[in-house]
């Protein structure tokens, strides 16, 4: 049997009711006595990092994260890593920068419903990411949820309170787990052993454009960040109202060395500044990024993790735009 790690942070699979609402309160190895038919699937042992509402999970909890599997990288086959399901998209798409090319499976997993519930989705889910935990075939960082395994990079968790939590945006599902089958549709690239990256620069910024939204929003933060994403309005640009304050902002922020990346709200299909007279304009400065179909969760925890080992342009430009677990396959003439 294969031998796993499970580690855990928190979350509502983890959570109790109290007084004051759900609050995680059960340790990995409680979690697992609930569900003992994974001990016929694999060996686990159980460690507990800490035990938080993903809420208030910050890079410095991904950096523990990814220590953790570092120092424990040669003793095990895989990791489960139980977590709350409002910032796992983030964690998914931070580790798989950060554990990079694994070649043994990283799974997230989580729920909509504490696993005391007498409805729940948590025991299905746990049961599933041990399942992908444990298979020959699996590598890389993934959230296994709801049935389904979506690419760390490619996760959103696009519903707040039903089963199916997670949609896998501009790339399809690699597989499905089905009663405790897995099937594999897209065999994910792996590495004989993964890069680690835990130095991260958390100065990165992200702005959604609205109607009429000021100018000076996006300058206060060009001003106190090392990179600013911006959500812009469907394939991508800039406002300009009667004036030209947005565009001078931005190349006066990419002056002083600040890493702007343009994307947009419109969660599929990606981005394309080429397309208006708005977004063409920015096309000609090396420091706009652009992040096409890139989900805006991946964008920030590539750019944190580039920018916490280079300050050159070109080589954040082309790290930025080199394919990592299949984060970006559309990039016009980059
Ligand atoms: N607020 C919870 C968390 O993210 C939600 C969940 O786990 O489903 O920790």
């Amino acid at each position: 049997m294969k031998n796993i790690l499970m580690i855990g942070t928190g979350g509502t699979i983890a959570s109790e009711i109290s007084p004051d609402g759900l609050a995680p309160q059960l340790t990995p190895a409680q979690l697992l006595a609930l569900v003992p038919a994974i001990s016929e699937l694999c060996n686990v042992d159980c460690v507990s990092l800490f035990s938080v509402d993903s809420t208030s999970m910050t890079p410095a909890h991904w950096v523990k994260i990814t220590q953790c599997v570092r120092e424990n990288y040669d003793k095990y086959d895989g990791f489960v890593i139980s977590h709350g399901t409002d910032t796992m998209a983030y964690t998914a798409a931070a580790l798989s920068y950060m554990i990079r090319g694994s070649k043994k499976p990283v799974i997230l997993t989580g729920a909509q419903k504490p696993i005391s519930f007498d409805s729940t989705d948590s025991k299905v889910n746990l049961l599933d990411a041990f399942t992908c935990a444990s298979s020959d075939d699996m590598c890389g960082v993934n959230i296994v949820f709801n049935g389904r395994v979506i690419l760390g990079t490619r996760a959103r968790k696009t519903r707040s309170k039903s089963y199916a939590a997670f949609s896998s945006i501009n790339y399809p599902f690699v597989a499905t787990v089905q009663d405790g089958v897995l099937m594999q549709y897209i065999k994910p690239e792996c590495e004989p052993y993964p890069q680690f990256c835990e130095t991260l620069d958390t100065s990165v910024g992200l702005i959604k454009m609205i109607p009429g939204i000021d100018f000076e929003l996006l300058e206060y933060m060009t001003r106190r960040k090392d990179a600013v994403i911006i959500e812009a309005f469907g394939v991508g640009g800039l406002p300009s109202y009667g004036d030209d304050k947005f565009l001078e902002t931005v190349i006066e922020a990419i002056k002083r060395g600040v890493t702007i990346i343009m994307t947009t709200q419109v969660q599929n299909e990606g981005s394309d500044l080429a397309v208006y007279n708005v977004g063409h304009r920015l096309k000609g400065w090396r420091n706009v990024l652009e992040a096409y179909d890139m989900t805006t969760e991946a964008a920030l925890a590539k750019i944190m993790c580039i920018l916490g080992s280079t300050r050159d342009s070109d080589e954040i430009r082309r790290r930025f735009y080199e394919p990592v677990a299949h984060d970006i396959l559309y990039r016009s003439g980059e």
